[in-house]
């Protein structure tokens, strides 16, 4: 799993990087326009730390060492990344380590990536005080989470839990285009809010689908 999600994190970066710019314009029209610039900042970040860390030492397990590298991650986004995204990215990371990390028996790849997207949906949830319908990136992660779920309890391959989860969020972030924000910047806007996609939703849409790129 450790290599997996260091594949997906370098290739997770590499795609916000190409669609920093897009990323921005949706948080132009409703939002102070700087999610591309901020998401890249964070994902440059996290690969330096990827490129800085030692090799896991062999005693450690893959589930431990991949939980280990789940809060690296998130610590670096909450370090780095100003705004309301780093920290509610931030913390879905390190609820995501959590929950990866915490379980007894060993957890195939399929069960880590429900885990991690549930535990990262709740996290983020309870420090935006926010639910799916509010046109934040949980309209993209929630359905993903549970698509993701119901994958695996249907018996699918890792592989088909990361792409159900995947092209949920797709859904779920094209789902935010007609509500009106109640949480974060693009509340202010109240009315003006319809009509235009969720950034946040938009790079969790994306993340995600480097992720089923990554697993298949
Ligand atoms: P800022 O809004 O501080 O400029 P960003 O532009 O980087 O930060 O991120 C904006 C995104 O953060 C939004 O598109 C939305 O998806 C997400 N967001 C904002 N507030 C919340 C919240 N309370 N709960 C969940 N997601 C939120
Ligand atoms: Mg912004």
């Amino acid at each position: 799993m450790l290599e997996t999600l260091d594949t997906w994190l370098r290739t997770a970066a590499e795609r916000i990087h190409d669609e920093a710019a897009n990323l921005t314009a949706l948080d132009q029209a409703i939002g102070d326009g700087d999610h591309g610039i901020n998401m890249d900042r964070g994902f440059k970040a996290i690969v330096a730390a990827l490129d800085a860390r030692p090799a896991p030492d062999p005693a450690t397990t893959d589930q431990a060492a991949t939980a280990e590298l789940l809060r690296v991650v998130g610590r670096t986004l909450i370090s780095t990344v100003g705004g309301a995204s780093g920290p509610l990215y931030g913390t879905g990371f390190l609820r995501a380590s959590t929950a990866v990390g915490q379980q007894e028996a060993p957890l195939g790849a399929g069960s880590a990536i429900v885990a991690a997207l549930d535990a990262a949906a709740t996290g983020i949830g309870s420090l935006g005080k926010s639910t799916t319908g509010e046109k934040t990136m949980l309209d993209a992660l929630v359905p993903a989470a549970a698509a993701a779920r119901a994958a695996l309890d249907a018996g699918a391959d890792p592989a088909g839990v990361a792409t159900a989860a995947r092209d949920a969020a797709q859904a779920g972030a094209a789902g935010t285009i007609p509500m009106l924000a109640t949480k974060g910047r693009a509340s202010y806007l109240g009315e003006r809010s319809i009509g235009h996609q969720d950034p946040g939703a938009t790079s969790l849409a994306l993340l995600l689908a480097t992720l089923a790129d990554a697993v298949g």
